[in-house]
């Protein structure tokens, strides 16, 4: 899209994203009619669906169909100036090869410092900063999360309304731990998943395990000695429900209650703190998209990256089927040779993966997509990349990892993840995540009880009917109401707000969608 900086106050038909583009995505509800006149001199042949594409040119069989001055597929047959491109006029491009792409060809434009933005955030004794005041429950496998949830609503009931500083009690439960080859090679990937959500900032550093005793994944090979996470290594806060001393059902249950309570009295005594924009950790994600993904929502959280990265926080984009068609753009963009051979790396991993399954990046696209204009994963790649902002890429994460642990506190991260929303905001959770941003065009009521998820919606027309829902409406850049830029600050003071304790939509519901680990590894 053009830069520019005021909003134009009239919704235009189509937006193109580029001069260079030969197709456009008509912005008006309901779509067109034929005989529509859309620009000088363009007429629509046909009716053309809201978010769908037009043809601006003529196009001959075999042309390269593009948009963000980016090829998304070849014309399959002759195609006329006004007609609907769709999915079944488009052969798909191959894949980029990953050997030669570009390795940290492009310097990133030098991003002003921004100073003096802060949140009201619980600062813990590791260094990082929580948005929530959290009681989480580990669980070392799936055996035990019936009790656990049994304790939880308990916990919640009888103990909760004596610690009104903390906000909720979450049960981290998983279906991993036993039943797995857990000494398969990729077996660590769900092992440190578990392990690390279980230190994430909103949970204040306070780790108690509920485990059932003869399972795979012990609690000492989750949580190994020495570590934060076991603050008095001579008697771990660990109940095992085989424990002979365990009598009765009510004996584990007292056991966890008991536990607990010497959490919340900690986790109460915390209080917020003025603490700067670089203590947040941002994940980025979108789901459900549609073509307005990439004109309206994921630029204007792509500005809104920028804004965070220059005040010195830490952001994370992900989903790598999403990026895998603009790998080249991740691969240039990154700060150091190093970190382009990461990206490489985790992508290269990630087809070998899915050859092993016998599909392809392509595998991604969902009805919904396609309904929603966007004809394959390259045109949806293209959108999805938009969210990471113009900022050098500093660093990446392979599913599982703690941004910490990598020495990673500052600036872009790619942190490699599936795209599926539930497993990207478990992975992005478990590398630290203390506040997710989610962009949506479809429409998805999304949401996690670790950490508070702000949406927004690409359409006016969906933020109208899910207003109690979407806490950003992005359509409003394509009426013409705002710019990228002016919606993109919006968002980071939102993002403020929200990290202080203001409530999202998915909480103020409680929606909140189940922890999903990402084990590639084989099971039992
Ligand atoms: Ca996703």
């Amino acid at each position: 899209m053009s830069a520019e900086n005021k909003a134009s106050g009239q919704a235009q038909l189509a937006i193109m994203m580029h001069p260079d583009d030969n197709v456009a995505v008509i912005v008006s509800d309901g779509g067109l009619p034929a005989g529509t006149l859309v620009r000088d001199g363009l007429k629509l042949v046909e009716h053309v669906p809201q978010s769908h594409k037009v043809a601006l040119v003529d196009l001959k069989k075999g042309d390269a169909v593009r948009r963000y001055n980016v090829t998304i597929g070849y014309a399959l047959e002759d195609i006329v100036a006004g007609r609907w491109v769709n999915e079944t006029l488009l052969a798909m491009p191959d894949a980029l090869g990953l050997d030669d792409v570009p390795l940290a060809t492009i310097k990133a434009p030098k991003l002003e410092p921004l100073e003096g933005y802060t949140f009201q955030g619980y600062r813990n004794a590791d260094g990082s900063v929580g948005t929530r005041n959290i009681l989480a429950i580990t669980s070392t496998v799936q055996c035990v999360s019936g009790v656990v949830d049994f304790a939880v609503k308990r916990i919640k009931e009888e103990l909760l309304p004596r610690f009104p500083n903390v906000d909720d009690v979450v049960a981290l439960e998983h279906t991993y731990g036993c039943g797995v080859a857990i000494e398969a090679p990729s077996a660590p990937i769900p092992i440190r998943t578990v392990r690390n959500i279980s230190r994430n900032p909103n949970f204040g550093n306070e780790v108690m395990v509920v485990s059932l005793g003869c399972e795979k994944l012990q609690p000492s090979r989750l949580l190994p000695a020495g570590s934060i996470m076991l603050k008095n290594e001579a008697e771990p806060d660990v109940v095992f429900l085989q424990d002979e001393k365990h009598v009765g059902f009510m004996s584990m249950i007292e056991s966890i209650l008991s536990m607990a309570e010497k959490h919340l009295e900690r986790l109460n005594a915390r209080r917020r703190e003025t603490c700067p924009a670089s203590a947040l950790v941002v994940g980025m994600q979108c789901g459900g998209s549609d073509a307005f993904s990439g004109i309206t929502a994921n630029p204007a959280v792509g500005y809104a990256a920028d804004l965070l990265v220059r005040a010195g926080a830490t952001v994370m984009f992900s989903e790598n089927t999403e990026v895998r068609d603009g790998a080249d753009q991740l691969t240039s963009r990154a700060a150091t040779p190093e970190v382009a051979a990461a990206i490489v790396r985790e992508l290269a991993w990630y087809d070998d993966y899915l050859e092993a399954g016998s599909v392809d990046r392509s595998a991604n696209t969902t009805p919904g997509n396609k309904k929603g204009g966007l004809s394959n994963i390259v045109e949806k790649a293209m959108g999805s990349i938009v969210k990471s902002g113009s900022s050098a890429i500093v660093g990446v994460l392979s599913p599982g990892e703690y941004l910490r642990d990598k020495g990673l506190t500052q600036g872009l991260i790619y942190a490699a993840t599936p795209a599926s929303d539930f497993i990207c905001g478990t992975l992005q959770l478990a590398a630290g995540m203390n506040l997710h941003i989610f962009t949506t065009g479809r429409g998805t009521p999304y949401g996690l009880a670790e950490c508070p998820v702000i949406k927004v919606a690409t359409r006016s027309d969906l933020a109208r009917r899910w207003h109690d829902l979407m806490d950003v409406n992005a359509g409003r850049i394509a009426d013409g109401e705002l710019t990228i830029e002016q919606l993109g600050w919006e968002i980071f003071q939102l993002m403020l707000d929200v990290a202080s304790g203001r409530k999202t939509w998915a909480e103020h519901w409680k929606l909140y969608n189940a922890l999903t680990l990402f084990n590639p590894a084989p099971v039992t």
